[in-house]
C-alpha cells in the first residue's frame, strides 16, 4: 500500500505538466491547484478503500483527466442551447428568444449610460416606464402602462395596489397553478388580499359575481386558465360581463390575460389566446401579461390600463422591488416597435417566425440534416417523422402545431445516452425522448443553427467508449 502512495505524483509535479500549465493561464492558479488537490485526495481515498491494489494512472494521464474535468467545471451553468424539444415557449430554456433589433438595442443601451430616469429634452427626472409606455398604449389602446419583473410580480403589485386588505372575487374555474410555485391563491395571500371564490369548477355565472359583491370587495379578477381546459358542461363570464357587474357596483376589473397576445394568434392555429387590446376594449380596468410569452420579448410583466390605477401601482413601495432594468426596457421597446408592421414582425420576431413557418420547410431541413449525418460512424439511419410542436410556457397542452422531427439512433446506445451527449455538446442540444427514441423537433430550431446541429450529431459518430 505504501508503495502505491509513493506512485501518486505531488501537486507541484502535476502543475508542471503542459496541460495544467495551460489551464493555469486559461483559468487561474488557485482554481487549478484546488482541482489537482481534490483529484489527488480522491485518488488516495480510492486507493485506501480498494480491496486490492489499483493501478495508478501515469502523471500525464492524470494531468489530461484533471484538465478535462476543470474545463467542464469551468463552463458557465448558463449556456446557450439549441431547442429541439418542439416546445416554443419553453420556460426551462428561457421562453422567447429575442429579435435582432432587441439584442442590438440591449447592447447599445447597456454598454454605456442611458436616459433610464431622465428626460433628455428637459433634463428633468422622469419615470423609467416612459421608455415603453407610449408603445404599450399604442398597441393595446390603454391609457397608461407599467412594467415589472414578470407577470407574477404584475399580479401581486396590482392586487396589493388596487385591492390590498380587501376581498378579490375569482371564479373557482380560474384558481390556477402555473408550474413552479405560482398558485393564484398563494399570490393573492402574499399581496394582502382576501380571496373570495365564486361559482363552481365548471360553471360560473354573472350572478355569482354580482351576489358576492359587498362593501369589502376590492376587485373582480379574471384569470386566463392558460394551461388547462374545462370541457363539457361549462359556463364562464366574459370580460365584458364582468365589467358590467363591476361598473354597476363601482368595483374595478383586473384581467390577467397571461400570454399577452398583441395580435390575433388564431391565424397561426392557436385558438383561445385573449388579445390584450380586446380586453381593454371590453372595459377591463387593468390587464396583466408576460413579456416573454406571445410578445416574444424579454422576461417582464406588463400592466396596462386606466391611469389612476397605474399611478397607484407606480406609487406602491413594492414597485422599487419589482422594477426592471435598462436591458429589459431596451429589449421590450425594440420588440414592441416590430409590431407596428405585422408583416415585417413575422420576419423579425423569432417567435412569430417559428409559428408561421410552413411545415414543408421544416421537413426539407430535417431531410437535409438526416442525409448529412445518417451512417456517420456509429450514427444509424436517421428518420424524418411527422410530429406536433407545442406552444408551451404555461399554455394549453392542446395548443399544437404540425411539425417534423429527426429521430437520431446511435448503434448500441439508448435514447437517454444520446440526449445526454448532445446536452454536453457545444452548443448544447436539448431534444425529446419518446418511446426510447431520441428526436429533434425542427419547429424550434432556427435555420441558422442547422450547421451547429449537424456538428453536434457528428460528435456522436466518434463515440466509442464502452456503453
Ligand atoms: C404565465 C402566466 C402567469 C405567470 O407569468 P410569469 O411571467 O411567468 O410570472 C400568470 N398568469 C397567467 C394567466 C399566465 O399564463
Amino acid at each position: 500500500m505504501a508503495n502505491i502512495f509513493r506512485n501518486i505524483p505531488s501537486v507541484n509535479q502535476l502543475l508542471e505538466s503542459p496541460q495544467l500549465k495551460k489551464m493555469v493561464e486559461q483559468v487561474n492558479h488557485k482554481v487549478v491547484v484546488d482541482g489537482v488537490r481534490t483529484f489527488i485526495d480522491d485518488l488516495k481515498e480510492k486507493v485506501q478503500e480498494a480491496a486490492e491494489d489499483i493501478e495508478i494512472p501515469t502523471p500525464a494521464d492524470m494531468a489530461d483527466h484533471i484538465a478535462d474535468w476543470l474545463t467542464r467545471e469551468d463552463q458557465p451553468a448558463l449556456r446557450s442551447a439549441i431547442n429541439g424539444t418542439g416546445i416554443i415557449l419553453h420556460t426551462g430554456l428561457g421562453r422567447a428568444p429575442l429579435c435582432k433589433a432587441a439584442i442590438d438595442e440591449v447592447a447599445a443601451i447597456s454598454s454605456g449610460y442611458a436616459s433610464v430616469e431622465i428626460d433628455m429634452h428637459s433634463g428633468q427626472r422622469s419615470q423609467r416606464v416612459n421608455a415603453v409606455q407610449r408603445l404599450l398604449c399604442e398597441l393595446t389602446g390603454a391609457e397608461a402602462a407599467v412594467v415589472v419583473n414578470n407577470n407574477a410580480a404584475a399580479t401581486m403589485i396590482t392586487l396589493a395596489s388596487m385591492a390590498g386588505g380587501k376581498e378579490v372575487i375569482v371564479s373557482r374555474g380560474q384558481l390556477i397553478e402555473i408550474g413552479g410555485s405560482y398558485r393564484l391563491p398563494d399570490v393573492m395571500e402574499c399581496s394582502g388580499c382576501k380571496l373570495k371564490e365564486v361559482g363552481t369548477t365548471n360553471k360560473t355565472r354573472k350572478s355569482d359575481y354580482e351576489n358576492a359583491i359587498h362593501e369589502e370587495t376590492g376587485a373582480l379578477l379574471k384569470v386566463h386558465p392558460s394551461n388547462f381546459e374545462i370541457v363539457g358542461f361549462t359556463a364562464t363570464v366574459s370580460t365584458r360581463e364582468m365589467v358590467e357587474v363591476g361598473r354597476k357596483h363601482g368595483v374595478p376589473v383586473i384581467d390577467d390575460v397571461g400570454s399577452g397576445a398583441l395580435i390575433d394568434f388564431s391565424k397561426y392555429g392557436l385558438d383561445d389566446e385573449p388579445v390584450v387590446s380586446q380586453s381593454i376594449a371590453d372595459g377591463a380596468d387593468v390587464a396583466l401579461f408576460s413579456g416573454d410569452k406571445l410578445i416574444g420579448g424579454p422576461q417582464c410583466g406588463i400592466i396596462v390600463g386606466k391611469k389612476m390605477y397605474i399611478d397607484a401601482i407606480l406609487a406602491n413601495p413594492l414597485m422599487r422591488a419589482m422594477r426592471v432594468g435598462k436591458m429589459t426596457l431596451a429589449a421590450l421597446s425594440a420588440t414592441l416597435k416590430q409590431y407596428r408592421n405585422i408583416d415585417t414582425a413575422e420576419q423579425s420576431i423569432p417567435l412569430l417566425t417559428m409559428l408561421s413557418t410552413p411545415s414543408a420547410n421544416l421537413k426539407m431541413r430535417a431531410e437535409k440534416i438526416s442525409a448529412q449525418v445518417s451512417g456517420l460512424g456509429n450514427v444509424g439511419q436517421c428518420e424524418v417523422i411527422e410530429s406536433r410542436a407545442m406552444l408551451g410556457g404555461g399554455s394549453l397542452p392542446t395548443q399544437e402545431l404540425p411539425s417534423f422531427a429527426i429521430a437520431v439512433p446511435v448503434e448500441g446506445r439508448s435514447a437517454n445516452w444520446i440526449a445526454q451527449k448532445l446536452r454536453d455538446a457545444e452548443p448544447g442540444v436539448i431534444g425529446r425522448v419518446h418511446k426510447d427514441r431520441f428526436m429533434i423537433d425542427m419547429r424550434t430550431v432556427f435555420p441558422s443553427q442547422d450547421a451547429s446541429l449537424v456538428g453536434a450529431i457528428e460528435t456522436l459518430a466518434g463515440e466509442t467508449d464502452a456503453a
